[in-house]
């Protein structure tokens, strides 16, 4: 392995990347986040000087799904590390509807609560799309709500889901402009692959949104400058499938038995096969510690952004 200090292109700041032996750039997803809290953790102690008061993130858990209760543990320690105050709101699996839909009516009534999500899986009695239209749409920091979808999808400025914007944000510090390059996102959801598709020709890439049926997948990838895959699907795509050069953003978290470190154990790999990949691609990130840090920080920055707008305060200037 050797290091080297590149200078992100966009944001004319540095950051430690780390380059194989095959050449390919390990885009750190990890140390990228670090910076970003950091940058929100100094916004936020300004906010607070001007406002007397601190941006606050309410985080909404239906049910005690093991998975889901980590991630809202781990939402909370960050938030408040930045200095935000967290608030947890936690339903009985059971809860109807109506009584969800009255407390996040609460939330948005809370003039502490500048955020609010609503951790999904919900269980099969709630209507998720009735629940996330909910919420008032400039509270809405996972950009869900339709008319925050609507304002993306039609290139206007609104709130953009965490997964696509932390994508984003290493796109743009390893490439720079990223005008004209050809781009494929793999995976058609409304949490990553459409609003990624969208955020991609918002920044003027020709954009392929490839998903289950898509026929030739293989040689639908083989095209891509830039590689974003959500999918969900482990090692799923190899070394052959990626151009020569290409940058490849593995969104994928996928758990699978890791005999090597003992009897029934396992571990996180991504949809790449991330081994054969390095030998192909210009950068990659890696699973663990590429996309999934800058999912939560990116929480925070939109929690931030909406704090901002909420109380007046001039919008902030882009990280990226
Ligand atoms: P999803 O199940 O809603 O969507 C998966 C998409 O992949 C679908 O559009 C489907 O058409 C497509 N797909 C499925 N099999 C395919 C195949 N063989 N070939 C091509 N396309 C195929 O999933 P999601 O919520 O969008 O998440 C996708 C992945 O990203 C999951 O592994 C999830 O855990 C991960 N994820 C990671 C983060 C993060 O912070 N790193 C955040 C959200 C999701």
């Amino acid at each position: 392995m050797r290091f080297f200090l590149s200078r992100g292109p966009a944001a004319g700041s540095c950051e430690f990347r780390e380059a194989n032996d095959l050449g390919a750039t390990i885009i750190k997803g990890r140390a990228t986040a670090a910076e970003l809290r950091g940058y929100i953790a100094k916004r936020v102690a300004e906010f607070g000087d001007a406002r007397g008061s601190v941006p606050g993130l309410a985080v909404v858990l239906v049910g005690d799904d093991p998975a889901s209760a980590i991630y809202v543990r781990n939402k909370a320690r960050k938030t408040k590390e930045v200095g935000m105050v967290s608030f947890e709101r936690r339903f009985p699996l059971e809860i109807e509807q109506s009584r969800l839909l009255d407390h996040i009516r609460d939330l948005n009534d809370d003039d502490r609560v500048h955020g609010i999500l609503v951790q999904l899986p919900l269980p099969p009695q709630i209507d998720a799309n009735a629940v996330l239209n909910s919420i008032d749409p400039s509270k809405d920091v996972d950009g869900f709500h339709v008319s925050n979808a609507g304002l993306l999808a039609t290139g206007q400025n609104g709130m953009v889901p965490c997964t696509p914007l932390g994508c984003q944000i290493l796109l743009r510090r390893h490439l720079g402009d990223l005008a004209g390059a050809e781009a494929v996102v793999l995976g058609r959801s409304n949490i990553v692959g459409k609003p990624m598709a969208n955020l991609l020709l918002k920044d003027n890439c020709t954009v392929t949104l490839a998903h289950s049926r898509t026929r030739d997948l293989k040689d639908v990838c083989a095209r891509a400058d830039i590689l974003v895959s959500a999918v969900g699907r482990a090692r799923l795509i190899g070394g052959d499938w990626i151009k020569p050069g290409a940058t490849v953003i593995d969104v994928g978290i996928n758990r699978v038995p890791a005999p090597e470190k003992g009897v029934g154990k396992s571990k996180i790999v991504g949809d790449v096969n991330f081994e054969s990949a390095l030998q192909v691609a210009g950068a990659i990130t890696p699973v663990p510690g590429g996309v999934g840090p800058m999912t939560i920080a990116c929480l925070l920055s939109n929690t931030l952004a909406a704090a901002h707008r909420i109380t007046g305060l001039a919008d902030l200037r882009s990280f990226a």
